[in-house]
């Protein structure tokens, strides 16, 4: 291994607050003699520019220890923000320049997998550094770079990461890597799609035999929410497509039926969550629309098992669920004349499922802007309490009469809130009055 300084990219590339942060950290890790890194993503981000704050830190050591001796030795502007003692890690916050820096503190530590797709077991911590690399995901995700004064900006990479990531082709470390851990294919799909990097041959055939052997019973759900949230929310067509043509979608679901046009239907996808942005409140939320895309013809038991399986809100199920049954009535929207009926077409549906109902069905775009531009909008200015002081008794007729008020605004029928109210006392019954010589 030659040694390489990182030093230009580091001072370019780290924000200076965060820079001040880590000098601290650096100073009171040589005060205890312990070797400490930058390590992961961080140090693969500083090499190829690009913004990351997630600052991994590992000591080859006890890291919630270092993380106590840092707090005491920088009272006022380091504190301990949580630490878990099981997996040796911490999360301190330094306070610099009034603004709060989260750092992450780990111990190296070694692992093993008991069984295929298990959660890892801790072996050791406090380990040399070589074994917390080599339990990790890619070449380009197992660097390190020196913070100790002595080797300042020293890159420690074992495995070749910076070659890797400067042809931009991702290795996992070694033929088990997958079989230990499927995520780590979700993962890889996540880099390839944000970097554009390829999978090498050997990462590439090992992936093909691991989606081959359908050896994920174990794998737990959340895990892979987590990872393909992170690779859908990026929102590219290849995601999507790689997804579906490289079988990755086996993690989800064996069965998930393959869309003929994937291609197409990945570049339609990606185009409207980038046209309907403006409607998207939540970007995190962009990936149930990928997901969405792919359910829609499932039935409603099976989406519920999927949902279970990955463990998704009430609310991330809903989206799914309420795409599926808007693409099933879709001739209802098809043959709809009037706003109204385009209206209670997509009433209370969610946003993200009304466009993945889009996405399906791209020649109803105009009804689809009409509602999410215009009728979503539309709200009547009466309500229950105005139906009170014109003299309706409270019951259900009070929505049936709003919702006609509403209906006639939405049709055009009506406009000024003075209409809404004369249109109201024309629907109201007489037997409803709360006072009949009132009329
Ligand atoms: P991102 O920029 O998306 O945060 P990252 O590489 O920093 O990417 P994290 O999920 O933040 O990824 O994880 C930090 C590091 O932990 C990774 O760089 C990698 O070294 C290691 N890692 C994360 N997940 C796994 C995994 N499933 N298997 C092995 N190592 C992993
Ligand atoms: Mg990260």
């Amino acid at each position: 291994m030659n040694n390489r300084y990182l030093k230009e990219e580091f001072e370019k590339n780290i924000p200076d607050r965060i820079k001040t942060a880590l000098k601290f950290c650096a100073e009171a890790a040589d005060e205890k003699a312990l070797p400490i890194f930058l390590i992961g993503g961080i140090v693969r981000d500083i090499i190829i520019s690009k913004k990351n704050f997630d600052v991994d830190i590992t000591v080859q050591g006890n890291a919630v220890e270092f993380a106590y001796f840092l707090q005491d030795k920088y009272p006022g502007i380091c504190r301990v923000k949580e630490t878990h003692d099981c997996f040796g890690t911490a999360k301190i916050l330094f306070d610099i320049n009034s603004e709060s820096i989260a750092l992450d503190l780990a111990s190296t530590r070694k692992e093993y997998y008991p069984y295929s797709s298990s959660l890892p077991v801790i072996e050791e911590t406090g380990c040399n550094l070589y074994e917390d690399v080599i339990r990790r995901d890619f070449t380009i995700n197992s660097m390190a770079l020196s913070l100790n004064k002595d080797s300042f900006y020293l890159l420690v990479d074992y495995l070749g990461g910076y070659d890797d990531l400067k042809k931009g082709i991702l290795e996992i470390l070694h033929s088990e890597s997958f079989i230990d851990d499927p995520t780590r294919i979700i993962r890889g799909l996540k880099f390839s799609v944000r970097f554009g990097y390829n999978f090498g041959d050997k990462t590439r055939r090992l992936m093909i035999e691991c989606l081959n052997s359908g050896r994920f019973d174990n794998l737990g759900g959340e895990r892979v929410k987590l990872e393909l949230k992170q690779a859908f929310n990026i929102n590219r067509a290849g995601c999507l497509s790689k997804f579906i043509n490289e079988n990755i979608y086996r993690l989800v679901d064996t069965e998930i039926p393959v869309p003929e046009n994937i291609h197409d239907l990945a570049h339609i996808t990606q185009n409207t969550v980038k046209d309907y942005c403006n409607f998207l409140h939540n970007p995190d939320k962009t990936w149930l629309i990928y997901m969405g895309v792919l359910l829609a013809g499932e039935a409603q038991r099976k989406i519920g098992y999927i949902a279970e399986k990955m463990y998704l809100s009430g609310q991330e199920e809903n989206i799914l669920q309420g795409a599926a049954a808007l693409c099933k009535k879709q001739e209802i929207l098809d043959k709809s004349q009037t706003r109204f009926e385009v209206y209670e077409f997509f009433e209370r549906s969610e946003t993200e499922s009304i466009l993945v109902f889009f996405i399906k069905n791209t020649n109803l775009k105009d009804k689809v802007d009409l509602y999410l531009n215009e009728l979503k909008n539309i709200k009547i200015s009466i309500d229950g309490n105005t139906l009170i002081k014109i003299g309706l008794n409270p019951g259900p007729v009070f929505g049936e009469i709003l919702k006609k008020v509403l209906k006639a605004k939405i049709n055009k029928e009506i406009t000024s809130p003075d209409q809404e109210m004369e249109f109201a006392k024309n629907l109201i019954n007489p037997n409803d009055r709360l006072d009949k010589n009132e009329l």
